[in-house]
């Protein structure tokens, strides 16, 4: 480790978070006897009751399992704790760690393709459950302790942090949020003009650390047991007299002085002005992101995990973080792809249109882009590279790619929904209730039906199709989509940088200056193409 990796206050942590460098992996020489289960989705939801601070509609949320805002899509994260326990599902999911306790296979440190293949597999069996709307299960963020644990000798004194709460969160799979970028403030000034807004250290104390600042938004927190906060500057990272800046640490929900603000709720909207069956998606898989407000919020020692150190927290991306999140996004987006085909083809198959060419061609482009990016998760892995620690990392060039490409497919598909289904999307009745008034039932079966479809089904369907594409809740899907991995710019800059790191521009280069090596002004210099005459005579 050089020594600009270490953390540069020599001063940050009290004698016994000390280690001088040497990281040691803990000693799990002797197996534990007794096995670990997860939690069950009731004691999963039991944990959300904490006290936390979520505002919501200008007042304190008192309990996210029972407030209609969150109360539907918490269920829908118990069910994915809940498939943990399913014997059907178990073996698929699920890996013992060394501790002797059960977690997500996408925790385990990945020493072969055959790790990360199982971890893939994993994510998309539990991606599944909500047909790749819930884009932060629980195993998102094995991303993030992967990435730390595997890499624990960057992160130098506070090494010992890094493992404690990787094995805390892993042998428990707690419900892990992060929130890296900050909020929108002026974007024409550095963070360290913007201390009034940006996350920053205020106190340093025998015991820890004090925080202020906000961070932009952090998607699935009103479900989750603990954030991770941090700084992700686009492009060019933090610079070196950023310290005050340079962050990195844990904290609970219930931590004094942490507060959550959350913005409109899909799942309240649906149940204001509907049924399941008007918003099958919003009502029970709205993510809920919230942002945070640090108001000197004391973070202990023991939960820091960089101080003062910008080359640390600009190292998370590029050494682990952008490959690992990438391949759970990748196998998320390709699980939402597939159930999005299977949206247009049951709509088109009920008006009795699959045989039309256009139909087809839109098919086959939906299809096509589902391929690409099964294609990229599945070349994430078997082309995975060591990483920091020996551990394998998803490759990351194609990781790039996923980031550079989903975004703009997402926005295709919703225009191909378009261009197929034009008026359909429009001839939906206002409401399930609608169906329920003998009044105008017979109407509606008659003149709502398709050429393959009863009205009620057809209706149903069109409804999911609206609400992955159309409502509110789909209009923040597309923003997600589009930039949860990052600004578009900053996607496709980044993907350079990467690239030039690792040496894939200087061999594109030497492609490009080898043919040009073959002639000169004066016609070929390279011998296969030498001895024929330079003429036109045959
Ligand atoms: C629904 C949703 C959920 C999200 N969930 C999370 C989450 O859970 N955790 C998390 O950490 N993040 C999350 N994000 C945030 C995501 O990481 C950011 O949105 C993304 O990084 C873009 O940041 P930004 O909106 O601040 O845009 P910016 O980074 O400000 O970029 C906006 C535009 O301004 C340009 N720009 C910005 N600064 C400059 C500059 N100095 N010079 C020139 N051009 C500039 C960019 O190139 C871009 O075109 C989420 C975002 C969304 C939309």
């Amino acid at each position: 480790m050089s020594q600009s990796q270490m953390p540069t206050s020599s001063a940050a942590a009290p004698d016994n978070q000390r280690t001088n460098g040497v990281v040691s992996q803990p000693d799990n020489s002797t197996p534990p006897q007794v096995l670990r289960e997860p939690p069950t989705g009731k004691q999963f939801l039991e944990s959300l009751r904490d006290g936390r601070e979520i505002y919501f509609d200008g007042k304190l949320v008192k309990d996210v399992t029972t407030h209609p805002a969150f109360a539907t899509s918490a269920r829908s994260y118990a069910r994915m704790y809940d498939t943990l326990h399913d014997p059907a599902k178990r073996d698929a999911l699920t890996f013992i760690t060394e501790r002797g306790a059960r977690s997500h296979k996408f925790y385990k440190l990945p020493r072969t393709h055959q790790d990360l293949f199982e971890a893939r597999d994993a994510i998309a069996e539990w991606a599944r459950l909500s047909w790749g709307t819930l884009s932060r299960g629980p195993d998102y963020k094995a991303a993030l302790v992967g990435t730390l644990a595997g890499d624990a000798e960057f992160y130098g004194e506070y090494a010992p942090n890094v493992w404690r709460w990787y094995e805390k969160i892993t042998d428990a799979v707690m419900f892990v949020n992060l929130s890296l970028a900050n909020p929108a403030g002026d974007r024409s000034k550095p963070p360290a003009e913007q201390r009034d807004v940006y996350m920053h250290v205020v106190k340093e104390r025998d015991d820890g650390i004090v925080v202020r600042g906000a961070r932009l938004v952090s998607t699935g927190a009103a479900f989750s047991n603990v954030t991770y906060l941090s700084q992700y500057v686009p492009i060019t990272g933090l610079a070196e007299n950023e310290e005050d800046f340079a962050l990195a640490f844990f904290v609970p929900f219930n931590a004094p002085g942490i507060k959550f603000i959350g913005r409109h709720s899909y799942e309240h909207l649906a149940k204001k002005v509907g049924a399941p069956f008007d918003y099958p998606l919003s009502s029970r898989f709205d993510e809920s992101d919230l942002s945070i407000v640090l108001d000197d919020v004391f973070i202990p020692w023991e939960d820091v995990i960089a101080y003062r150190n910008p080359t640390v927290v600009n190292g998370l991306f590029p050494r682990g973080f952008g490959q690992r999140f990438a391949l759970h996004a990748a196998t998320r987006t390709a699980v939402k792809l597939d159930f999005i085909c299977g949206l247009l083809l049951r709509a088109t198959e009920m008006q009795q249109r699959s045989s039309f060419r256009d139909v087809q061609v839109a098919l086959g482009e939906l299809i096509g882009m589902r391929h690409n990016i099964w294609a990229l998760s599945t070349a994430m892995v078997a082309d995975a590279q060591p990483g920091p620690g020996g551990y394998l990392l998803p490759n990351t060039g194609y990781a790039m790619q996923w980031r550079n490409s989903y975004g703009d497919m997402f926005t295709r598909a919703r225009t191909i929904f378009q261009n197929v289904l034009s008026g359909n999307l429009i001839q939906i009745p206002s409401s399930a209730e609608d169906f329920k008034n003998p009044a105008i039932r017979p109407l509606l079966d008659r003149y709502w039906k398709g050429g393959a479809a009863t009205a009620e089904e057809r209706v149903k369907l069109l409804r999911v199709i609206w609400d992955m594409f159309f409502t509110e809740f789909a209009g923040r899907t597309e923003a997600h989509e589009r930039n949860f991995a990052g600004n578009y710019e900053a996607n496709r800059v980044e993907t350079y940088q990467a690239a030039e790191h690792q040496g894939l521009n200087a061999n594109f280069k030497a492609m490009a200056e080898e043919c040009m090596s073959h002639y000169d002004l004066n016609g070929w210099t390279e011998p296969t193409w030498a001895d024929v005459p330079w003429s036109v005579e045959e």
